[in-house]
């Protein structure tokens, strides 16, 4: 039984400027995943609701927002990032209060990425050109960008405030407006960064939030919206599949980040205390819940037992509990559905023959709290589901390896191309593996370092297209090519 302990907010929608309820009144609890409490209600939304906020949208293209000049347009999307940095301890705490994620991660990562990436889309605006073409005397070729119109941005709970302005923030530098669609488990954030938008001076309509859940709800509504031109999303790779099938009938624009199994290829030459160190954040930081997480650790057979007793023993040393409390590295999981999800795969484990190193159940005197020890597997061949299935939780496989050329092979073999690090101080050896890997991205003795311009996404079933920098203005805007006659 659930029961409210500590209200923290309810989330309204938030359409045309205005913070309102569902016409038939519906909403469903928010449940901290730390303790299990219901710490608010979220207005469920439907198609109701998104016809009503791309309605609202579809009007407010051509307001203000589109009058605006780009200065203007930049000093608004600037203010966003100043307000959202105004109230990071708010945010921080609402983010980790939704999603179970140590709060010094949401302060230090996710409240301040959000408003960087305001600010860098905001500089942005002033680099984007479109391209001119004389070739002879015949014609003069040059092309516009505008808005695309109307975009869906649909989210996943793992970065939810990160994630979502990661989309807003260029979407809106192109101009267009937006609905987005938060997370079921995170609303928070998003509540609170359409009021940020509404203080900075976005007009409205231009920004606006529907609640809800996926299938046969706000979601798909969203998806199937004749009047939304471009779904940008992230999420799973199973729910892309359904968005694509349901997209079709209005041909939509889809940008996709989905679903990782990422591998970390660790060769022996490499220093082991900076991998071990890079290797625990890149297994457990946010509970594994980052899509980006090494999941599939394969270290050369000569240095695998020093590499896993330095490992398994600095992981035992992980602080799992109070997402609150500073010395926490891992927090809670985001569901109960999750974390029975995930606990499902160390117990698949076991039955296809692995050995649990460490980790593998619910950390002793957390009985309250969807709290799972970090765990490390071995013993299991690439066949394994758990080898080759997305699991998104505190567990990782570590495989011996011979050769590079056994390695890659195994690497690649999954459905999955999103990311991978690459450990060696061989540099011929680093520029031949990293050339090879199937991923969008990948790292060489490092995780997770980002540069905002550089293109983000995935390869195979692991995403479409790519995010940021230039390669986020080409999703959000269109070409109009004007010929001339001369
Ligand atoms: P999910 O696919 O279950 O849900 C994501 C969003 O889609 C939610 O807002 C949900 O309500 C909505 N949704 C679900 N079904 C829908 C439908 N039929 N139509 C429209 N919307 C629908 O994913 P999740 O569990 O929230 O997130 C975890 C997944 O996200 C993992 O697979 C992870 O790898 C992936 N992810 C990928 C990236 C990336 O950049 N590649 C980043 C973060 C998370």
């Amino acid at each position: 039984m659930r029961t409210i302990t500590t209200k923290v907010m309810d989330c309204l929608h938030f359409i045309d400027g205005a913070f309102v309820p569902s016409a038939n009144g519906r909403t469903f609890d928010n449940v901290n995943p730390a303790t299990e409490d219901v710490i608010g209600t979220v207005a469920e939304g439907g198609a109701a609701e998104i016809d009503l906020a791309v309605k609202a949208a579809k009007r407010a293209l051509n307001g203000p927002w589109k009058t605006m000049t780009a200065n203007e347009r930049i000093a608004v999307l600037r203010k966003v990032g100043d307000l959202i940095l105004e109230r990071k301890e708010e945010l921080a705490r609402l983010e980790s209060l939704d999603t179970g994620k140590p709060s010094w991660l949401s302060g230090t990562i996710d409240i301040p990425r959000a408003a960087y990436n305001f600010h860098f889309f905001s500089d942005y605006i002033r680099t984007m050109t479109a391209e001119t073409t004389q070739m002879d005397d015949v014609a003069l070729n040059y092309a516009i960008r505008r808005p695309v119109g109307v975009v869906g941005l649909i989210n996943p709970w793992n970065l939810p405030l990160l994630l979502l302005t990661w989309k807003l923030a260029p979407a809106l530098a192109a101009g267009n407006t937006v609905v987005m669609k938060p997370a079921e488990l995170t609303p928070m954030t998003a509540t609170v960064l359409a009021e940020i938008c509404r203080d900075a001076g976005v007009p409205d309509g231009v920004v606006n939030v529907v609640h809800g859940f996926g299938p046969n709800s706000a979601g798909s509504a969203l998806v199937e919206h004749p009047d939304v031109n471009a779904i940008s999303f992230t999420g799973e790779t199973t729910t892309g599949k359904i968005i694509m099938a349901s997209a079709a009938g209005t041909l939509k624009r889809l940008s996709y980040e989905l679903g990782g199994k990422n591998p970390n290829v660790i060769f022996a030459d490499s220093n082991l205390d900076e991998v071990i160190e890079t290797t625990l954040k890149s297994s457990f930081i946010n509970q594994g819940e980052v899509c980006l997480c090494g999941s599939r650790i394969y270290v050369e057979s000569s240095a695998y037992d020093e590499f896993l007793a330095k490992f398994v023993a600095r992981t035992k040393e992980l602080k799992v509990g109070d997402p609150f409390d500073a010395k926490t590295k891992v927090g809670a999981l985001i569901s109960e559905e999750h974390y029975e999800r995930v606990s499902g795969y160390i117990k698949l484990a076991q039955e296809e023959g692995g050995t649990i190193l460490t980790g593998g159940k619910r950390p002793e005197g957390l009985e309250r709290g969807y709290y799972l020890e970090p765990t490390i597997i071995v013993g299991l061949n690439r066949n394994c589901r758990v080898v080759k299935e997305e699991i998104f939780g505190p567990v990782v496989t570590v495989i011996p390896f011979d050769s590079e050329e056994e390695v890659l092979e195994q690497v690649n073999d999954t459905h999955y191309g999103l990311s991978a690090s690459v450990w060696t101080n061989d540099l011929r050896r680093a520029h031949r593996v990293a050339g090879r890997i199937e991923a969008g991205i990948v790292w060489v003795n490092t995780w997770f370092l980002r540069d905002l311009r550089t293109p983000f996404g995935g390869m195979k079933q692991s995403g479409i297209g790519r995010e940021g920098g230039v390669h986020s203005f080409e999703f959000y805007s269109e070409l109009t090519n004007i010929c001339i006659k001369l």
